[in-house]
């Protein structure tokens, strides 16, 4: 359903954010703002705010922010229609649907079409496994892994036959027209351009659910040797890897119940827990976690647990992962298996409890590197010393100061060496990252992020103009936003400055318009920044313009200057890269 933008602002100026979050979180005045504690994260002291007149919340422990549809679809895991629709009932404003462009109809109606095929074609699977003679052996072979017949139900597993156009016929049967077809993954498109063929054959199906209980996709996975091991849908208008995570439809709940969830890689680990009263547990689907994973599950739960095997595939992808959770600030351990078991063998053979002692086991972050980086030197004085270069960049990303220092007598203690030395040690790694971060034209793969950090003047640029909209006459005439080093900054800036809108109702609207929860969640942020209140307006928003024109401008020519020099040196690779740059900033303007 759509529901138009004079609604959603309807329903927006109707409610009173204060009172609605209050039903949920118990909060007390103080000064501008009521504060709380935060339903997305646990916390001992209040760090969730509501501010009254700006009409938004914003937690300064975990950064969840924005109206109050996006705190209620947060809070109770619903869409953003729901959450809107769940307002008008309230404020007895009634909703009717409306016409909407016809591109974005077309777009909308396809999704349907696809979501409507996948859960047919889940049926029809689920029917296979259950009637079908060959579906016999794969049904044997779920008994065999100890997979119930309610988890069988529940998760609507099925079968896909062994033959090359069982999936194309039901189509046919169907009637289902051939564009959709192509672009549900499940059929692909023959060589000689003569007709469809079944992506998945002879494996057992796992559909893939997205959080509102829409088939989005599926997987499958063979019952013998044979490679691929396993196959899922490609990327669709519906399925987006990077978003999904299996199992988190049914594990929600549970997961907020705990306030912790279980990350496992598979299928067969995620039912499997499930099956022994584990509930609280998604699983990755062997592709890397991503950001978009992480935010996603901590709207569920604040602790996580990451589940991996202890053989080196398990370690690296486990590595891998960390970097990810640190950044985004999350109380995450990691919990090694016992050698030669996975998730699903464990629980299996050992049931829930001994699992959930297992868990209690888990390491943290550091710990856990620690070990692996033990494991691989070996304690001899070099050994040592590696050990210690390993976990340098891991300890100065951790922000909370008195953590790192405990982090640091740990690892003075660990490996015997004197705590001064281990602690100068991290001072150099910081200095040089510092030195980095402070020169944004050097190459840095991340310099998006790097950026992002350092360049403070674009944030306050934009909490400024949503604070005070009447300075958007000065930034459109100076162009200032052209000149910002964050894509995304001057993405939201300009959508900002095109804004009609009533002056007194600004954030709210700004904020109504904003798609995704992340943006939101920036906006919420930014607009908490009152430091510039109390001062002549007009005058702190126009040399903040000049400063960070300028800081551009000069960039542009220190760079001139790098490449004549470099030029002079024939340094022919780091002349390149000075150009690639120079091209990049000098488009911008
Ligand atoms: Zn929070």
């Amino acid at each position: 359903m759509y529901i138009p933008e004079e609604k959603i602002a309807q329903i927006l100026n109707t409610s009173d954010i204060v009172d609605i979050i209050s039903q949920n979180v118990i909060l007390k005045k103080s000064g501008s703002n009521f504060f709380g504690l935060c339903p997305f994260h646990s916390e001992k002291t209040p760090s969730f705010s509501v501010n009254i007149n700006k009409q938004i919340y914003y937690c300064f422990g975990c950064g969840a922010g924005g109206n109050v549809l996006n705190f209620l679809k947060r809070y109770h895991g619903i869409t953003f229609p729901e959450a809107a629709k769940m307002l008008a009932r309230k404020h007895n404003i009634t909703i009717e649907t409306k016409e909407i462009d016809p591109a974005k109809r077309k777009q909308l109606k396809l999704k349907e079409s696809l979501f409507r095929l996948n859960k047919t074609t889940m049926e029809y699977y689920y029917s296979q496994l259950k009637n079908s003679n060959s579906g016999k052996i794969a049904a044997r072979y779920l008994k065999q892994r100890k997979i119930s017949d309610d988890i069988i139900n529940e998760f609507h597993l099925g079968f896909s036959h062994d033959s090359w156009d069982s999936v194309v016929k039901e189509f046919k049967k169907l009637k289902v027209s051939e564009g959709v077809a192509a672009q549900s993954g499940l059929v692909l498109e023959r060589k000689q351009n003569n007709g469809y063929y079944d992506r998945f054959r002879n494996r057992i199906m796992f559909p893939i659910f997205d959080i509102n209980m829409q088939v989005a996709g599926f997987g499958g996975r063979v019952m013998d040797d044979a490679m691929p091991k396993y196959m899922n849908s490609p990327e669709t208008l519906v399925y987006s890897k990077s978003r999904i995570l299996y199992g988190l439809h049914a594990a929600k709940q549970f997961c907020r119940q705990e306030d912790f969830v279980y990350i496992v890689e598979g299928y067969f680990d995620f039912l499997s827990l499930y099956q022994h009263g584990i509930k609280n547990c998604v699983a990755s689907l062997g592709t890397a976690l991503t950001h978009e994973h992480i935010r996603i599950l901590k709207g569920y739960a604040s602790k996580m647990i990451l589940v991996f095997d202890s053989d080196a595939a398990g370690i690296s992808a486990a590595k891998r992962s960390i970097k990810i959770f640190m950044r985004e600030g999350v109380d995450i351990k990691i919990l090694v298996l016992p050698e030669k078991s996975d998730p699903d063998s464990y629980v299996v053979e050992h049931g829930q409890k001994a699992f959930n002692a297992l868990a209690l086991k888990a390491k943290t972050i550091m710990q856990f590197l620690l070990q692996v980086s033990i494991d691989t030197h070996g304690s001899s004085v070099e050994g040592r010393i590696k050990i210690l270069n390993d976990m340098k960049p891991y300890l100065i990303t951790i922000q909370d100061t008195a953590l790192r220092s405990l982090y640091i007598k740990e690892l003075a203690e660990t490996l015997n060496i004197d705590e001064n030395a281990v602690l100068e040690k991290v001072r150099e790694q910081y200095l040089h990252t510092q030195e980095s971060i402070s020169k944004p034209y050097l190459f840095d793969g991340t310099k998006d992020e790097v950026r992002l950090d350092s360049d403070r003047r674009e944030e306050q640029m934009i909490s400024m103009v949503l604070n005070f909209p009447e300075i958007i006459d000065k930034i459109n005439k100076t162009g200032v936003l052209e000149y910002f080093y964050s894509k995304k900054l001057k993405f939201i800036g300009k959508k900002i400055i095109g804004i009609d809108s009533d002056k007194k109702a600004f954030i709210t609207n700004v904020m109504a318009t904003m798609e995704n929860s992340e943006d939101q969640q920036l906006i919420a942020s930014l607009s908490m920044d009152d430091s510039f209140m109390d001062q002549d307006i007009q005058q702190t928003a126009l040399s903040l313009i000049n400063r960070i024109i300028r800081v551009r401008k000069k960039e542009e020519n220190t760079l001139t200057s790098k490449i004549i020099s470099a030029e002079k040196g024939c340094d022919s690779e780091l002349m390149e890269l000075l150009k690639e740059k120079q091209a990049e900033i000098q488009q911008l303007q």
